[in-house]
């Protein structure tokens, strides 16, 4: 068999992938009939071709039944009006309305041309028409088999069907020749008809082998495109899978993994931005650092879950109640920072203060028991020299460390002097 198909295909590439292919059950295609053994494969390969096949029929059809009625008019020149003209011309228009109907039919579900089963009932009926000639125009019986033979060739060639079905008309067409041949010169001789058999298998033969090939290299065709498109198809869902994995990849490494809020290393290169920004556009921008109260007894008296979800929470409210604009990060541990773009110290201050209140009006739900969380803030605002993050981290670090030693819950404003002043709200925080 593999022998037999390397006969029939061109380059070495077309056999490495035909190859590979007829080893996967779903690509062999049955040897004889050149369809694909599994019916799913070759139902996928008709509906793909199932249009151009269409198209070809009806033009095969169009073409015969035109040639059929033209042929009225040599008809009637050897005839004339004669009982004979008028049964030919009967067979002519009937298989001319067996042939037009079958067009019309295909022309409303292309289907049909794919299944062949009305195509082969067509040319059946085509045929046993046809046989009438050798009866009834004796005169040019030559003509007659010269056609036959033609017609032999074209039953696989030009009307598209499926192999076996073209194979069992043109039998048939050549038997009912062979009978007809036999009734109407019944002198003919054993050797006569063993020629006409051999004459008659020549244009079988020639047609079935021309026809196995096309539908052996359109199915073998149809197989490399499949097979490529699923290619396509399995290398772009790979391209997306490591889009999706690079992406993911590029959140866990920029964070924080506890709380979802920007790590270390994301933070610092969009302050670095903001801050190159601020000075470029001569805006405000100020930085809050806030570090929660007494966390490590929370750890202590609930468990170190319990500070986790506090932390979970906290992070929560962080992106509940900053701007989309505010970049906040996890500095590490119960530390957390916010930048501020367009911001003044003292709004700053007044932001870091309506959070507290909203961290202490929050407390957090583990176990049945509400974890009150109260905070304390360090506010820095950029100086118009300043150049470096560190030193505004330092000093907003610096106002928090002054507000945990003067007792904690409160928000520190670094003053650009050096000092630490504590920012008094127009309302006290909860105590
Ligand atoms: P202060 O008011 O002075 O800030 O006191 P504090 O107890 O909050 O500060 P301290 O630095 O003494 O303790 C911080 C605690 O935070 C200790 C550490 O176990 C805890 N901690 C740090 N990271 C995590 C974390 O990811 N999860 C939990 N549950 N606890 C953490
Ligand atoms: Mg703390
Ligand atoms: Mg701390």
């Amino acid at each position: 068999m593999r022998k037999r198909l390397r006969s029939v295909l061109g380059s070495p590439e077309e056999l490495e992938g035909m190859e590979l292919l007829a080893s996967t059950p779903q690509w062999r295609i049955a040897f004889w009939w050149a369809e694909f053994s599994d019916p799913e494969t070759e139902a996928g390969y008709q509906r793909h071709c199932q249009h151009f096949t269409a198209h070809q029929l009806k033009l095969a059809l169009g073409t015969w039944a035109v040639l059929l009625l033209l042929f009225a008019i040599p008809d009637y020149f050897a005839l004339g009006w004669g009982q004979g003209f008028g049964l030919l011309l009967a067979m002519r228009l009937g298989v001319a309305v067996c042939v037009l109907a079958l067009l019309r039919a295909v022309r409303r579900d292309p289907s049909l041309a794919m299944r062949g089963v009305w195509t082969t009932v067509v040319e059946l009926i085509g045929l046993a028409g046809f046989m009438l000639l050798y009866v009834l125009r004796p005169d040019i019986a030559i003509w007659t088999y010269a056609l036959t033979l033609l017609m032999l060739i074209m039953l696989f060639v030009f009307v598209p069907n499926r192999l076996a079905f073209a194979l069992l008309v043109a039998v048939a067409g050549a038997l009912s020749t062979i009978a007809m041949v036999s009734l109407t010169r019944p002198g003919r001789g054993a050797t006569d008809l063993a020629v006409l058999s051999l004459v008659l298998a020549l244009p079988i033969l020639t047609g079935f082998a021309s026809a196995w090939r096309v539908q052996m290299l359109q199915r073998q065709q149809y197989a490399l495109l499949m097979a490529s498109q699923r290619s396509n198809r399995l290398l772009q869902q790979e391209v997306e899978q490591r889009r999706a994995l690079q992406e993911a990849l590029r959140i866990q490494a920029s964070i924080d993994p506890l709380t979802g809020l920007n790590n270390r290393r994301e933070y610092e290169k969009l302050f670095a931005h903001e801050m190159a920004r601020a000075r470029r556009e001569s805006r405000p921008l100020s930085l809050v650092m806030f570090d929660l109260d007494h966390f490590k007894n929370v750890n202590d008296e609930h468990g170190h879950a319990a500070g986790d979800e506090v932390l979970r929470t906290v992070a929560r409210l962080c992106r509940e109640n900053f701007r989309e604009v505010d970049i906040t990060g996890r500095l590490g541990g119960e530390e957390f920072v916010v930048l501020m773009p367009g911001t003044s110290l003292r709004d700053a201050g007044e932001v870091a203060f309506r959070f507290l209140q909203v961290l202490a009006g929050t407390p957090v739900p583990v176990d049945g028991i509400a974890i009150s969380v109260r905070a304390t803030a360090g506010v820095a605002e950029l100086m118009p020299h300043e150049d470096q993050l560190e030193t505004l981290l330092h000093r907003a670090d610096h106002a928090l460390y002054a507000g945990k030693q003067t007792g904690r819950n409160r928000v520190v404003l670094a003053a650009p002097d050096g000092q630490a002043e504590r920012f008094v709200p127009r309302t006290p925080l909860v105590p």
